[in-house]
């Protein structure tokens, strides 16, 4: 058996490098960005107007000239027509380059507009205003995304501009989801009082989808030969076993035994905490990696997030996200030489500091109550009290602000 700390050190231990991936880049939402981003031109590629109006000289307003011939209609998109003489402008949209015989746009709310006479009606007028400078967002070859950073719409909107059709991003693990059992049936069966649906391998594709982290789903009956074939093929195809149940004392529990058979190195087995105590971790000589969980949906859905997410960041496949805190909302005391890992729901306080209230639940087995929490809360070990008022890390499996 190993502390909470331990397991965690161990699994950071087996981080992986996948090495990366060209990958189109409107499909890249949520990967890690594996090369910088850099300007391919001037942002703006040249000086663009914010407003529709007239382009016009400033030096020609600060004469006092008011009356301006329109001299061309610039569109977005169109090369820029100049002007002449100090007394004309142009009428110009948003979007559109600026002639650079002009410096100055006056709105149209600004403007009298007839017969090819524009009349500026407006005192307050500055040099250079509703221009947008060319290069002034970013230079031509500046890096506008640094690698390393998790795509976000926003990075998917400057690929685009940038023209990158496709993005270097960190090639994410094959993932198998096992699940073992034979009380275990699919969710379109009808189950008998002694039967349950499979739940664990949704919840479990869930999370790895929240992570843009695809997976295959597998059913192993509590059967050793099976388990064991099946096992075997997983350890050639895949980079890492998402595992859950047969790995307490239970008689059909084969799957550590199994595993070793195989050459997988057990690396620990039970961790002291509650839930999720029979968690079982082990790599083969090839560096496939089984998380292997126990099967109570708490058990699987705590030591999901608190270790194998983790190693995701370790792994560079997922950035890395602040420790969170919260503070506790009420007394709490545990007395098992156990971390626990409470289920709360989080909320803000009038300090705007995170609380977090607990969730009375009844046991690993209680998954309907993880629907009324949005994080496990770790009360650290050897302690009996926990007092309302102090601050714990939370594991949050929800968005909670
Ligand atoms: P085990 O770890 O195999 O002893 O399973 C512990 C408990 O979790 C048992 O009550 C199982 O029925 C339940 N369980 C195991 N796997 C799943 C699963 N995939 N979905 C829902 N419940 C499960
Ligand atoms: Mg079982």
């Amino acid at each position: 058996m190993v502390s909470v700390a331990e397991a965690q050190k161990i699994i950071e231990l087996q981080d992986r490098d996948y090495g990366s991936e060209l990958v189109p880049f409107e499909q890249t939402l949520g990967r890690i960005l594996a090369e910088d981003l850099y300007a391919d031109r001037d942002l703006p590629p040249c000086n663009r107007v914010t407003m529709d109006g007239i382009a016009i000289q400033y030096s020609s307003f600060e004469k006092g000239i008011r009356v301006y011939k329109v001299a061309a209609t610039i569109a977005a998109g169109d090369a820029p027509t100049d002007i002449t003489e100090e007394s004309e402008c142009v009428e110009i949209m948003t979007g559109a380059a600026m002639p650079d015989s002009t410096d100055t746009v006056v709105r149209y709310e600004d403007v009298a507009i007839s017969n090819g006479i524009a009349t500026i009606t407006a005192d307050d007028i500055r040099k250079g205003q509703n221009l947008h400078l060319k290069g002034r967002d970013k230079k031509q070859c500046d890096v506008v995304a640094k690698a390393g950073q998790v795509i976000s719409p926003a990075l998917i909107s400057m690929a685009a501009s940038v023209g990158k059709r496709e993005l270097l991003v960190k090639k994410l693990p094959r993932v198998v989801i096992i699940t073992t059992g034979d009380e275990l049936v699919d969710v379109d069966e009808q189950p008998t009082p002694y039967q349950v649906r499979r739940s664990n391998s949704y919840t479990i594709k869930a999370v790895l989808a929240q992570n843009a982290l695809p997976a295959n789903m597998l059913h192993i009956p509590d059967d050793m030969e099976i388990t064991r074939t099946k096992i075997k093929e997983c350890l050639e195809l895949y980079d890492v076993l998402l595992m859950s149940g047969g790995v307490s004392m239970g008689k059909f529990d084969y799957v550590p035994r199994v595993l070793e058979e195989l050459g997988v190195t057990k690396l620990f087995h039970k961790v002291q905490q509650r839930p999720g105590k029979p968690f079982w971790f082990g790599k083969d000589e090839m560096g496939v990696l089984v998380f292997a969980f126990p099967g109570n949906p708490v058990s699987t859905f705590l030591c999901l997030h608190r270790y194998f997410i983790p190693w995701l960041m370790e792994s560079k496949v997922k950035s890395r996200k602040s420790e969170v805190y919260a503070v506790l909302d009420s007394d709490v005391t545990f007395s098992a030489q156990m971390q626990y890992f409470m289920q709360v729901r989080v909320g803000v306080n009038e300090q705007g500091q995170l609380i977090a209230i607990p969730v009375e639940g009844n046991g690993s087995g209680d998954f309907a109550n993880l629907l009324d929490s949005d994080a496990f809360m770790e009360l650290p070990m050897g302690k009996l009290n926990f007092k309302k008022g102090e601050a714990y890390r939370i594991w949050p499996f929800k968005k909670i602000v």
